[in-house]
């Protein structure tokens, strides 16, 4: 085996998966108008991994073999900047709209498949071997991977066993053959699935108590498999490069996973009925640490066309010059100068974890993930706000193309550029901010990793108040007088 190209990719995807788009099933998912672009992006992404200007960037050589870099375990601080340096060609290939591209899990499982101490704790040790194996053949087959931690929205309030009620929602194992358990309920949100080789289910999207074990199984399976059914969101792709230079190209789809009476194969079990194992493992693993590097890699870039967006909207309304618009640019600067910081940070204190890989610093990167999606979403503010009613009164390429073209030239022109040009410049900004596809993007941004709220609220609670209290104490003690000796000198 070895690096996979986009035809072979692409041509994976024809399996008879099961997946629903808008009440019918999809025949062909790399044919379908709502999910052909972004499986031609993914592949072009495979085809760059045997590009000379990008090999050596992205895959490794291995006892004569090729893998993506993102399934090696970084064993120096250099290899994980050299990873780093990976995700970035992707990341602009992309533009930074694909946070799935096949490197964002490939990180997650080689994290996951190196921690078996981790997960060979109590009975669940063979299920951890089962993990290693995995890792291996997912990086052997250069395998594109989607997954799905989140559990259903039914009821907030309730546990996870208690969803639904007497129609019972989340996965669940509901029973065992020799092949396998069997496992039935849903998960929210898989994003990318339909466009996947694999999906990779672990967790169960919020703590499990005592008494849940039937709803502790991670595992991964072939998108499809037998049993399982993806349930597609309306799509946002729209057509035509320039009217939605953006949208007609990266609508990552998600999608709902329905699981029914699915058998997963033994040897494809990673967790079962450990719910200490489930609550842990993103801790454990050092999860947001290492797909972490991807997720500032890739949102540098995505901050980065959204300020250049802004500087052309502003050079084209004649107001680069004037004060606010450049305070505003100036904001998005810093904001990308900050995630950068926190990147370079977390490499620079990078540190080798019991699972024997390097892995980026903690803080550095958990205080990057916080701040860079506010500066993701601060930016597009600023692109709303300098665009104003530019984003929507903007003609279409019928229009630039049709009878009327030298009249849109003339009074469509800005500052700096002709009407067609201006016109180009705020079709993508509509694309980035009005579209369904651009909210998807700020929404993206914000969740994916999970509650923001949640995980400011624990930065708080990690902090060490110890800290706190001392400066605190020093404070409330005040200062010398001016009649008395300074405290602590001679
Ligand atoms: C575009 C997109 C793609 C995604 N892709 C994936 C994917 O591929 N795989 C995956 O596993 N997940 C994915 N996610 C899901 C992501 O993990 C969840 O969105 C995230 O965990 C938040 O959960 P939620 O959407 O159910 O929101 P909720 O948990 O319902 O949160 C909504 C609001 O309610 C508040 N809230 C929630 N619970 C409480 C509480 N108990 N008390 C007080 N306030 C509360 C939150 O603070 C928040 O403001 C994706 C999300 C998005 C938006």
């Amino acid at each position: 085996m070895s690096l996979t190209t986009g035809a072979e990719y692409l041509q994976r995807l024809q399996d008879g998966r099961r997946v629903w788009l808008e009440g019918e099933t999809v025949a062909d998912v790399t044919a379908h108008e709502g999910l052909r672009a972004s499986a031609r992006e993914i592949a072009a992404l495979y085809d760059l991994q045997h590009d000379p200007l990008h090999r050596d960037a992205l895959t490794v050589e291995q006892h004569g073999e090729r893998h993506g870099r993102a399934y090696m375990k970084p064993g120096s601080a250099g290899q994980l900047v050299a990873r780093r340096e990976g995700f970035e060609v992707w990341a602009r290939a992309s533009l930074g709209m694909l946070g799935r591209s096949p490197d964002y899990m490939a990180t997650c499982l080689t994290a996951f498949a190196a921690n078996q101490t981790f997960f060979s704790a109590r009975e669940n040790k063979g299920f951890a071997e089962n993990l290693a194996r995995y890792h291996e053949d997912a990086r052997r087959r250069d395998l594109c991977l989607s997954h799905t931690f989140a559990g259903p929205r039914t009821d907030k309030s309730k546990t996870v066993s208690g969803q639904g009620a007497g129609l019972a929602t989340a996965l669940r194992i509901v029973g065992e053959t020799d092949s396998g358990p069997v496992v039935r309920g849903m998960r929210s949100l898989a994003t990318l699935a339909p466009l996947s080789d694999e999906l990779l289910v672990f967790g169960a999207g919020r703590p499990l108590q005592a008494g849940e074990e039937d709803h502790s199984i991670s595992f991964a399976i072939p998108v499809h498999t037998p049993g399982l059914q993806l349930i597609c969101r309306e799509p946002f792709t729209r057509q035509g490069r320039v009217d939605h230079p953006l949208a007609s190209r990266f609508d990552e789809m998600d999608c709902v996973a329905v699981f029914e009476d699915l058998v997963v194969p033994w040897e494809r079990v990673f967790v079962y009925r450990d719910i200490e194992l489930d609550r842990n493992f993103k801790v454990a693993t050092h999860f947001n640490e290492h797909v972490g590097q991807q997720v500032l890699a890739r949102r540098v870039v995505k901050t980065e066309l959204v300020l250049a967006t802004v500087s052309a909207v502003v050079e084209s309304t004649g107001l680069s010059k004037a004060d606010e618009p450049r305070r505003r640019l100036g904001e998005i600067v810093t904001g990308l100068d900050l995630t950068r910081a926190c990147l370079r940070a977390a490499e620079a204190d990078a540190f080798p974890a019991d699972s024997g890989m390097w892995t980026p610093a903690t803080q550095p990167m958990l205080a990057g993930l916080r701040v860079s999606k506010d500066v993701y979403a601060a930016a597009i503010g600023t692109l709303r706000d300098l665009s104003a009613s530019g984003l929507f009164m903007t003609p279409t390429s019928a229009d630039l193309e049709g009878p009327l073209a030298e009249v849109i030239s003339q009074y469509y022109r800005g500052a700096t550029a002709d009407g067609k040009e201006r016109t180009r410049v705020y079709r993508l900004a509509w694309d980035l901010v009005g579209e369904a596809f651009g909210s998807r993007q700020l929404l993206f941004e914000k969740y994916f990793l999970g509650d923001p709220a949640r995980s400011y609220a624990a930065a708080w609670d990690r902090y060490d108040k110890g800290r706190l209290g001392a400066l605190l104490e020093d404070a409330l003690a005040g200062g010398p007088t001016a009649d008395e000796p300074t405290r602590g000198r001679s």
